[in-house]
């Protein structure tokens, strides 16, 4: 969507865009992806992306897949340009034993379940157990943390799935412990997020970091200090009541994820202490990093996990691919808040349009791209549709004070995108 912003303010009514989505609702991460106590944050959808797919110039085409109903050749040949702004929708490996037992999953996976996203709602998820293990010390661990630990009176007041929301009023979890393989000082969140957890009330956090006594910080880096400060209130600040734990565990590696025939632990090595060590728990939550997912016809750069180029300008071995960018975290792996993907977003358009100036794009097929969808059977989700969908969400939401309710089966999203043809 900063994509489709930047071509609006640089060429106006002269562009003509066409957004492809695999599934029939757009915003990617912002309604799959963001935690849904980060309402705010999803806030751009209604303030700017909303407003940018209601311009005359474009046109939205909701479940419809690159690579499945449409070729990245048939896209080619219809477009002088096409950028493929698809995210990271694989996960990085820990490359250690059990970790693909029943009772794992990836934290992408985990958000997309209580984020409703279609392809994950057949996920069972068992919450009875009494402790859950997360790896890694993201915004996305927070999150997942979070969500598990915050009271469920909290979350049945945002747009969380409603099956997530169920399975998280019946869960047993008591404790969540999040383990750093570093010290604390190299926790990759981000202070605002870690400052959070001190508004939740009835939630005790623990912290124990294993490191060897670290060096003392580098002069000025007020950044990392105010974490260091944040981790000591979190634990010194005064309950009144403890309903639930977060543990973090700096300097925690694993090794080896335990259990027959699911998860039952993890184990870790604590190299400056006492070796290695079983933490038990019935649910894992790699929380290690996204990863790019490779697109049928793209070059794609497997240790990466993206799609090579060169500022946005797909590049194949060494050589530019004419007409093909990418933008956001396909190009430049998974890192970065929404609003990195502005400037990202900024930069690919900046080359797609002096690639344009210099009259190096050709569309070679002039038909339009909605008789080939037709001819191949695809059922088309328009912006009309899609604003039938969002109504009839924030109708049911209305009743029980959430911003939507949302649909989580295609059939479902299709009928009701439906209802306006009709
Ligand atoms: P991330 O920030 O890259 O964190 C990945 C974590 O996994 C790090 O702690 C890393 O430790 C650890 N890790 C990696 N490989 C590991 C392994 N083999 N074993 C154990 N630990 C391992 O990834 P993320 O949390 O998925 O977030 C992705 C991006 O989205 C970030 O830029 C984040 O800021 C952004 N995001 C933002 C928000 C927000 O603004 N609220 C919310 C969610 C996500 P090392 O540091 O030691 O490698």
């Amino acid at each position: 969507m900063y994509c489709v912003l930047h071509l609006l303010e640089r060429l106006g009514r002269d562009v003509h865009i066409d957004l492809f989505e695999r599934v029939p609702t757009p915003w990617g991460l912002i309604r799959s992806g963001v935690a849904p106590d980060h309402l705010e944050k999803k806030q751009i959808a209604d303030r700017l992306f909303q407003l940018l797919l209601a311009q005359e110039n474009i046109r939205y085409f909701g479940n419809v897949e690159i690579g499945r109903h449409l070729s990245h050749v048939d896209i080619c040949e219809k477009y002088h340009a096409v950028v493929y702004a698809v995210g990271a929708s694989d996960d990085k490996s820990m490359g250690i034993g059990g970790e693909h037992l029943p009772g794992s999953w990836s934290a992408r996976q985990f958000v997309a379940w209580y984020s409703g996203h279609p392809d994950f709602r057949g996920m069972q998820v068992d919450l009875a157990t009494e402790r859950a293990v997360v790896v890694g010390t993201g915004n996305v661990a927070l999150d997942v943390a979070r969500v598990l630990t915050m009271p469920v009176a909290t979350l049945s007041r945002t747009d969380i799935a409603d099956h997530a929301l169920s399975a998280l009023a019946r869960s047993r979890v008591q404790e969540v412990v999040v383990l750093g393989r570093r010290g604390s000082q190299h926790a990759a969140f981000n202070n605002a997020e870690l400052e959070e957890l001190l508004e939740l009330d009835d939630v005790e956090v623990k912290v124990v970091d294993e490191s060897p006594s670290s060096p003392p910080l580098r002069a000025g880096d007020w950044v990392t200090q105010r974490k260091l400060d944040t981790l000591a209130r979190l634990q010194s600040r005064p309950l009144r009541s403890v309903r639930k734990r977060i543990s973090f565990r700096f300097e925690h590696v694993p090794v080896a994820v335990i259990g027959e025939s699911c998860v039952e632990g993890v184990q870790v090595d604590c190299p400056h202490v006492y070796g290695t060590q079983v933490i038990d728990c019935g649910l894992l939550l790699r929380s290690i990093g996204y990863r790019g997912a490779r697109i049928p016809g793209l070059p794609f750069d497997e240790l990466k996990g993206v799609v090579p180029s060169q500022s946005g300008r797909v590049i194949d071995r060494g050589k530019l691919v004419p007409g093909v960018y990418v933008a956001g975290w396909i190009k430049r792996g998974p890192r970065g808040i929404i609003g990195t993907n502005k400037r990202c977003a900024l930069e690919t358009v900046s080359e797609l349009l002096e690639d344009a100036q210099k009259d190096a794009l050709a569309v070679t097929d002039e038909r339009d791209v909605t008789n080939l969808l037709a001819d191949r059977g695809c059922e088309v989700v328009s912006k009309e549709g899609w604003s039938q969908i969002d109504a009839a969400e924030r109708r049911a939401g209305q009743s029980s004070g959430r911003p939507r309710v949302k649909l989580i089966r295609i059939d479902d999203l299709l009928s009701e995108a439906r209802a306006n043809d009709g």
